[in-house]
């Protein structure tokens, strides 16, 4: 399988039988509390392409809607999950090079120090369309 990834201590395995749609690095401020970094980034795989292999990960209601599920053994971020769809921590993949990434979300949450240089689309909060997708 091309498209593999799980949590920091291998207890939690995932695999998607095709690459993300789309990808986007969040700068909101509960990605950034949830993750303990300065932003996370999140993709979305093909409907029916993604698929757990290993393991039971914890969940963790962050706002109204919003389930994020992680690894009780280690902590690692694995998801974050809204109007039934599932957005995967692209940094728990185990080739996250391979993704490219689009856009950047929540700006009006960036730390004021990170510069972005990518020249990729900013939006202030969530990218428009259906759920209000990160
Ligand atoms: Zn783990
Ligand atoms: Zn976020």
């Amino acid at each position: 399988m091309e498209w593999t990834g799980g949590c920091l201590c291998g207890a939690i395995r995932y695999e998607a039988s095709q690459g993300p749609n789309w990808a986007s690095y969040c700068h909101c401020t509960m990605c950034r509390r949830v993750s303990g970094a300065p932003f996370m980034s999140f993709m979305q795989f093909p409907e029916g392409a993604f698929r757990w292999t290993q393991g039971d990960s914890a969940e963790y209601q962050s706002s109204d809607g919003i389930i994020r599920k992680f690894c009780s053994a280690c902590g690692t971020s694995l998801t974050f999950e809204s109007g039934g769809m599932a957005f995967i921590a692209l940094g728990s993949l185990d080739t996250p090079e391979k993704v490219e990434v689009q856009r950047h979300c929540y700006t009006r949450s960036k730390l004021p120090g990170i510069q972005l240089a990518d020249g990729l689309p900013q939006f202030p909060g969530p990218v428009g369309g259906k759920g209000g997708l990160p």
